[in-house]
């Protein structure tokens, strides 16, 4: 079939096929609910990428800015969608007074991000007046966070330092630890996790901050990147590392994705070799049914953004309050309880794991629009 023929209007090219995407957008914008994708454009400064607000119902849409060279527009655009989403789910799981929001900047965080570049992008933040939120993600930083925040006030999780709540990672690793025992008491009858062997995708900032939780309490570890940085402070710690396709494979008590998105799919889970899967990672699933498909094979998923909410957490505690590094702490052990309800509801009325959490997610969601609509 001959491909569409390129328009050409005032130096801009168009294709009949980008036009179509462009409509799909729309379409998924309205099949999911989402409220609003904002495109931010400063050449000047390299600076490309998009802000979307999922669902400010139950608060401003609070999330990380993610800055990674994605292939395309496109993959950028699919991704923040799919990311603000589910921090409005995440949000609302967690029993917070925050929506979803997220935002994606198309750059190499190692060789492309500049000051420059950071203020630009807080640029826009501000022109959303408090409707997003943003904090870190995977390629930004609590610097990176001192920048945007000399352009807009809605920011959070600065540094310690600069009067915020510092990086989001120790307490999403604290949460996600918590997790894994709650995960572990369900399957073994014990939340114990010493001589368990987990299986880590990913060896940066959460995965680390689990790792140290998990190595004291004498789990052992296996793990894998792409980054020699990262495999270096896993091998510090004692960790066995291996090839990044070959995590997989790995034989062990509980599978973390730590990395990015979609790992759990029809090419991968029939390769898992473990009783739990637990992760850090955002939008592990690439679809609805590998959900299914994990119960068919006896794996318990451990749905990623009810277990990896202490980020989220942490930031809640800085928005609109004195920060409390106490309270954050104590709410974020609340994961294990969180997850033992979706669990429960999840094996009360038959449903995967992931609809059991949707399902928590949207009578929080419903109640509140309720609420407001009297
Ligand atoms: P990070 O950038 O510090 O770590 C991610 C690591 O994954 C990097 O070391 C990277 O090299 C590695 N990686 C990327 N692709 C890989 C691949 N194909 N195979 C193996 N390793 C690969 O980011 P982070 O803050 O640790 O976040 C990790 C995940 O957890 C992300 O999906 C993020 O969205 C999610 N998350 C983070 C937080 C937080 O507080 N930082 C909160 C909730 C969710």
């Amino acid at each position: 079939m001959s491909r569409p023929s390129p328009r050409v209007d005032k130096g801009v090219v168009f294709h009949a096929e980008r036009r179509r995407f462009l409509l799909d957008i729309l379409k998924y914008m309205t099949e999911y609910g989402h409220e609003q994708l904002v495109a931010c454009s400063e050449p000047s400064v390299g600076l490309k990428g998009f802000i979307v607000v999922h669902d400010t119902t139950l608060g401003p849409g609070a999330g990380g800015v993610r800055i990674w060279p994605y292939q395309s527009e496109d993959e950028a655009i699919l991704d923040v969608l799919r990311l603000s989403r589910a921090m409005t789910y995440k949000s609302a799981v967690a029993g917070l007074s925050l929506g979803g929001g997220k935002a994606v900047l198309i750059a190499d965080p190692a060789k492309d991000k500049t000051e420059a570049m950071m203020r630009a992008y807080g640029r826009y933040v501000e022109t959303l007046g408090g409707r997003y939120i943003t904090t870190t993600d995977v390629g930004s930083t609590t610097q990176d966070l001192e920048y945007i925040a000399l352009e807009t006030k809605h920011v959070a999780g600065l540094p310690t330092s600069a009067g915020g709540s510092g990086d989001t990672s120790e307490l999403t690793g604290l949460g996600l630890y918590r997790g894994m025992q709650a995960c572990a008491k369900a399957v073994w009858g014990s939340d114990s996790l010493s001589d368990r062997m987990v299986a880590m995708q990913g060896f940066g900032k959460v995965a680390q901050h689990t790792a140290e939780h998990l190595l004291k309490e004498g789990a052992t570890l296996v793990a894998t990147d792409i980054q020699e940085g990262a495999l270096d402070n896993a091998r510090q710690l004692g960790v066995k590392v291996v090839e990044p396709d070959e995590i997989y494979d790995v034989a062990c008590d509980i599978f973390s994705p730590c990395a990015l998105g979609g790992v759990l799919n029809s090419d991968t889970i029939p390769r898992l070799k473990c009783r739990i899967v637990a992760g850090g990672a955002n939008n592990q699933l690439q679809a609805g049914e590998d959900g299914v498909e994990l119960q068919r094979m006896a794996i318990l998923y451990a749905p990623d953004y009810v277990i990896n909410a202490g980020g989220i957490i942490n930031v809640s505690c800085e928005v609109g309050a004195t920060y409390s590094l106490e309270r954050a702490r104590a709410m974020t052990e609340g994961i294990y309880e969180t997850v033992e309800r979706v669990l429960r509801m999840s094996s009360m009325n038959d449903i995967t794991t992931a609809q059991a959490a949707e399902r928590l997610a949207e009578e929080r969601l419903d109640s509140a629009r309720k609420i407001r609509s009297r």
